[in-house]
């Protein structure tokens, strides 16, 4: 009989304790609320929805749609639950939050093998552990991580701008190049003249924001400013900031643009990129509407939209195998937000990998998911060498290219059906 301990009851925790038990793992689940709260949840249930009720897409054919499938065939307690307390709300899978929570609790409290333990962890946990305590883990606890892990390993906020999907920018209007030359053709460049500009900064400057939370003002000391905030300052701000137009010809036109805005890959394949100098505080529908008046990005689709609050990551790429066991800590593992990975069901994915790695090593089994699956991928995200690392949802960009000339379409229904039959083999000779 396994002992495991899951430090954290949110959307990672529940699914980590969930897998474990059904596995005949004992686990003991620690979890501070309701004794105390973190600044964003309201209540003492598990696995609560600190703040959109929306798990995201439910196409198949999408990202989020296709990670859904991924957790239903892993008997995800999270996806079921979810689907259980389901309210409508178009091509999204909306739950109704108090009962999504209180199936989820319910189900931990009358799990034989899952003992529930309301305290503060302000240890490192002993292995075999899970340490799941989420983007708002307590103060405590992230001394001591840092201490454990290192003090610059251990990140406290997320100031991140909008990746935006490659296939969806017209590459009719931008053009490739670094300023006057240096670095070679590293960028994307939007080129602006200066009517375009005027109404982008307008409407940027105007803008809805996200309304800063106390607990997030400090972010402003620390980082470089939201793009927004810095086009208060004045009209011409960005374009000697990080929209200037020096050094950048474009070829369309023959001349330097008033104002250029900056794409950088995110990707080796170059199928994501960064709007470079874009962090931001505008709510998502805005960054939407505001964003796509940019040149080259009146369709973009994206992939995450830019960030900036108050968000614990450890820099996963120095400390994480591809099963979230830290490298130095064998039998430890750190999943979701946590972990670098973005999203309640990104957490929930990384919960169930970590617990089936875990449970790999207490039993002597190789459990690594296919590369070709959005959990695998996530995984090996999270886990690859990065110096720029940032959480990231799942997308089609972090799977294996499918190397065949397909349309957009049709290049998504290949990766969900490849990643699903992948994953039956995957779980039927793993005998799950
Ligand atoms: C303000 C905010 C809003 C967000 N909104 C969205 C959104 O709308 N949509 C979306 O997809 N994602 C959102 N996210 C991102 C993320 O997906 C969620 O935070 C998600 O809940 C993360 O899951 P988790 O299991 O890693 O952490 P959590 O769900 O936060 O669970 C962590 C748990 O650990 C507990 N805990 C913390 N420290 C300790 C400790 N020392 N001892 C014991 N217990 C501890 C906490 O009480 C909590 O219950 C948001 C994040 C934040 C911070």
């Amino acid at each position: 009989m396994h002992r495991v301990t899951v430090v954290g009851g949110g959307l990672a925790g529940c699914e980590a304790a969930w897998q474990l038990a059904l596995r005949g793992c004992k686990v003991s689940l620690i979890e501070m609320r309701p004794q105390k709260m973190t600044p964003a949840h309201a209540g003492g249930d598990l696995a609560e929805l600190v703040c959109s009720n929306s798990l995201g897409a439910l196409n198949p054919d999408s990202a989020g749609g296709l990670l859904k499938a991924e957790l239903r065939q892993l008997n995800s307690l999270i996806m079921t639950c979810a689907d259980a307390a389901q309210v409508p709300a178009g091509g999204a899978l909306a739950v109704d939050r108090e009962k999504f929570a209180g199936l989820i609790t319910a189900k931990i409290l009358g799990n034989a093998n899952i003992q529930v333990r309301r305290e503060l962890c302000a240890e490192f946990p002993q292995p075999p552990a899970i340490i799941a305590t989420g983007p708002l883990t307590d103060p405590g606890l992230a001394q001591v991580l840092r201490e454990k892990l290192g003090q610059d390993m251990f990140f406290f906020y997320d100031a991140a701008s909008p990746i935006i999907e490659a296939e969806s920018i017209d590459h009719t209007k931008v053009f490739w190049g670094s300023r006057y030359g240096k670095g070679g053709a590293d960028y994307l460049n939007c080129p602006l003249d200066y009517e375009e500009y005027s109404r982008f900064y307008s409407e940027l400057t105007a803008a809805r924001t996200v309304m800063p939370k106390e607990f997030e003002g400090e972010i402003y000391f620390e980082h470089c400013l939201p793009v927004e905030v810095l086009a208060k300052r004045g009209p011409k701000t960005l374009v000697f900031g990080p929209l200037k137009p020096v050094g950048l010809i474009d070829p369309r036109r023959g001349k330097q643009p008033y104002a250029v805005v900056q794409l950088r890959r995110e990707d080796v394949n170059s199928s994501m990129f960064n709007m470079v100098g874009f962090q931001t505080n505008l709510v998502w529908g805005e960054q939407k509407r505001v964003f796509r008046l940019i040149p080259g990005l009146e369709g973009a689709e994206f992939i995450r939209f830019g960030v900036m609050h108050r968000n614990s990551f450890i820099n996963s790429p120095r400390l994480l195998e591809n099963n979230y066991q830290l490298k130095e800590f064998p039998g430890v593992c750190v999943a979701g937000q946590l972990a670098g990975v973005e999203g309640y069901l990104e957490s929930t994915g990384s919960g169930l990998v970590a617990a089936l790695g875990l449970w790999g090593r207490l039993t002597g089994r190789d459990v690594q998911l296919p590369p070709e699956t959005l959990l695998g991928a996530m995984a090996a995200y999270v886990s690859r060498p990065n110096s720029d690392f940032q959480p990231m949802n799942a997308n089609f960009g972090l799977l294996p290219p499918i190397g065949e000339n397909l349309n957009k379409m049709q290049r998504r229904q290949k990766y969900s059906e490849r990643s699903l039959k992948k994953l039956l083999l995957w779980a039927k000779n793993l005998i799950l």
